[in-house]
């Protein structure tokens, strides 16, 4: 973590619940962390975890219930939507698919411009140069720009995603698994771009994945999730020499590749049961269930999310009962 760093996003007690038939969905329930002025936060987690749901409403796609987002200080959790739309010019958001999240009946070159005039920026004069520009900034070629996005590849078509999402110069990006959907050698290029554009601008990302080698390359600091709560949060260093949480070093020790080196030391170990119901989570801790290190306490109390012993775990935080 850096000394001087300087929070661009906060959130405290975060909670998104999805009021189904079955019951009441606790997709993310009670999380808070921040986010440094350009650096990359890397979430990761099972799938169902609520990853998703907790990217989308920092961008406010989604209403919290309740808990509160701050952007630079502002509380932006229930922004009217006129106050949307400038947060809208500082919170961007890249999507797994861009195929949905790009209309088909419209050029790149109307696509790009989009920004632009939602928000009077420059003249209309100016598009050509505006997306002249962005075509470039993302490593495609001027003739992309009157194309379909359906004539693209999957790694072209999220560099169109990439260059709207970048257009109004934003402080934070929220990536939900941009690479997930692509060839792992695209994937790379994705990832190498999304670095190359935080150097150029400061950009600061919240990097969902399910993918820890991914999210490796490319955090600072990572955020565990397990069924709604974050687990652990720590710098990358922190978190790969030594992470503290048993559903971390399992998660851990499960990397394919470029494994971190205390990893390599670790047995792999396998999850055991099923990831529970986000509806009906367990009592207490809600990984107890499938703890190798489960004690009578776990099923009781819920432990907090709280910092461990200064030195070189500074900013480590864990909520798990052996470290209490
Ligand atoms: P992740 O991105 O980590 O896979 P999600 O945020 O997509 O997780 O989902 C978290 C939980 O919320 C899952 O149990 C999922 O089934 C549920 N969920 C997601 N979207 C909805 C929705 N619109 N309505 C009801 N439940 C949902
Ligand atoms: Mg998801």
């Amino acid at each position: 973590m850096k000394d001087n760093a300087t929070p661009v996003l906060k959130v405290k007690n975060l909670v998104k619940h999805y009021a189904t038939n079955a019951g009441t969905v606790r997709a993310v329930d009670d999380v808070s962390f921040v986010v440094n002025e350009g650096e990359t936060l890397g979430v990761v987690g099972e799938s169902g975890c609520g990853k998703s749901t907790m990217g989308r409403t920092l961008v406010r796609l989604l209403e919290p219930n309740s808990g509160t987002i701050s952007f630079m200080g502002q509380d932006i959790t229930h922004a009217s939507r006129a106050s949307l739309r400038e947060v809208r010019r500082d919170i961007q958001m890249v999507f797994q698919d861009p195929y949905a999240s790009l209309n088909p009946r419209r050029t790149v070159r109307q696509i790009l411009a989009e920004p632009f005039d939602v928000h009077g920026i420059g003249r209309r004069s100016d598009r050509a140069v505006q997306v002249s520009e962005l075509l470039d900034r993302v490593g495609l070629h001027q003739e992309h720009a009157d194309r379909y996005s359906h004539e693209f590849s999957g790694g072209q078509r999220q560099r169109v995603a990439i260059a709207r999402a970048i257009a109004l110069e934003p402080k934070v990006v929220v990536c939900d698994e941009p690479v997930s959907a692509l060839d792992v050698s695209i994937q790379a290029q994705i990832i190498n771009l999304l670095k190359r554009l935080q150097a150029e601008n400061g950009l600061a990302y919240v990097f969902i994945s399910h993918d820890l080698s991914v999210v490796g390359y490319l955090a600072d600091r990572i955020a565990v999730m397990y069924l709604g709560e974050i687990v652990e949060i720590a710098s990358k260093s922190s978190m790969w020499e030594k992470p503290l949480h048993p559903y971390t070093q399992v998660l851990f020790s499960a990397i394919p590749v470029a494994k971190p080196p205390s990893v390599l030391r670790r047995h792999r170990q396998t999850l055991i049961g099923e990831l529970p119901s986000p509806i009906n989570p367990p009592q207490g801790c809600r990984f107890h269930t499938r703890c190798p290190h489960v004690m009578p306490k776990c099923s009781m109390q819920p432990p907090k999310l709280k910092a461990v012993a200064g030195g070189e775990a500074r900013g480590h935080q864990v909520a798990c009962h052996l470290y209490e």
